[in-house]
């Protein structure tokens, strides 16, 4: 176990994983946690990220931190996500390996693994072929990330791990409808399409894509479990073993915001990989496995959405 009294450092703590880990920690009697904004500390400028960690010297860091989107952000924007994503991981690997820090968590992305890979996806998967080009930028600097800790692991004996969550989604996220992902844009625009009293809805790509989908608090959950317990070079893959199509998804969205609400697909949208689910047999394995069901993670990201909208606090 980690200590609860010890400074713990959640590198990207406004974002959908960081702001939720922080409520894991505290709900976990956590009694130091730090944090700092984009606007106070660049993470992608090492001697600003080192003269921070001088200051708040913290002894267990979890790296969520990056630059994230959705498939037509991370398609347009690939320079940007390629390079934040490398500067940011390298920063602060770097920093808590030179500073001392007891154990690090660095969080991958299962959009890591070749766009061929066979399904569900095991950590065995990674490079052994040619990734997603829709997301090539990210999860080369991903890949980048898992390496780090590996090789600092090696190279100098530190404690850094690496989890590879699925799709995530849950309070928090970001509904910005062209630089999100697919869950919080559906939901957004039945909601929205509701509102206009619209019937139908559009849907990117064919609907055929097939996902898997986390609730972000068991991510958060899973993230705390191997800091805990885990302490070995190979990354863990984070996920509920199950996925389904982008239409069955749409639908499910559909049922629950706007029941009357018609599919409409823009075949001129990419899909991305055609399927993307994670073998969690490794985590099921150390005592782990995921507990909100879909349905119930649609209902209590409804409910935030609604009340971060009210409260004018949404990411749009
Ligand atoms: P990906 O797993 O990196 O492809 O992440 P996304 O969440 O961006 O997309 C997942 C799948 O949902 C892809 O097949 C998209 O084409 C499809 N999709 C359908 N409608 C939307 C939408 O409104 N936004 C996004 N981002 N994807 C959508």
């Amino acid at each position: 176990m980690i200590d609860r009294q010890a400074p713990v450092f959640v590198a990207g703590h406004r974002g959908l994983v960081g702001s939720s880990i922080v409520r894991r920690l505290e709900a976990d009697g956590f009694s130091d946690l730090r944090t700092v904004g984009r606007d106070a500390l660049d993470l992608r400028d090492q001697a600003a990220v080192d003269a921070w960690f001088d200051v708040e010297r913290p002894r267990y860091v979890f790296l969520v931190a990056g630059t994230v989107g959705g498939i037509h952000a991370n398609s347009t924007r690939p320079a940007e996500f390629l390079y934040d994503n490398l500067m940011i991981h390298s920063t602060v690997v770097q920093a808590a390996h030179r500073t001392g820090v007891d154990k690090l968590l660095y969080l991958g992305s299962s959009c890591i693994y070749p766009r061929h890979a066979d399904q569900p996806i095991t950590e065995e998967a990674l490079l052994t072929g040619p990734l997603e080009p829709t997301n090539e930028g990210y999860a080369l600097a991903k890949i980048a990330g898992i390496k780090l800790c590996e090789t600092y692991r090696r190279q100098y004996g530190d404690d850094f791990i690496s989890a590879m969550p699925t799709n995530l989604y849950g309070p928090g996220d970001n509904f910005d409808l062209e630089g999100g992902h697919v869950l919080p844009a559906l939901m957004r625009r039945f909601h929205e399409a509701r509102e206009a009293g619209a019937a139908s809805v559009t849907v990117w790509g064919t609907g055929t894509a097939r996902r898997e989908f986390l609730h972000v608090d068991d991510l958060a959950d899973a993230c705390l479990f191997l800091m805990d317990r885990y302490s070995e070079a190979g990354h863990v893959n984070v996920g509920t073993g199950v996925d389904l199509t982008i239409r069955e998804l749409a639908e499910t969205v559909r049922d629950l915001v706007h029941p009357e609400g018609e599919l409409v697909f823009d075949t001129s949208r990419p899909d991305g990989m055609p399927r993307k689910v994670l073998d969690v047999s490794r985590l099921t394995d150390l005592g782990w496995t995921a507990t909100t069901s879909l349905a119930e993670g649609l209902a209590d990201t409804y409910r935030w959405y609604l009340e971060a909208a009210e409260r004018g606090v949404l990411r749009l």
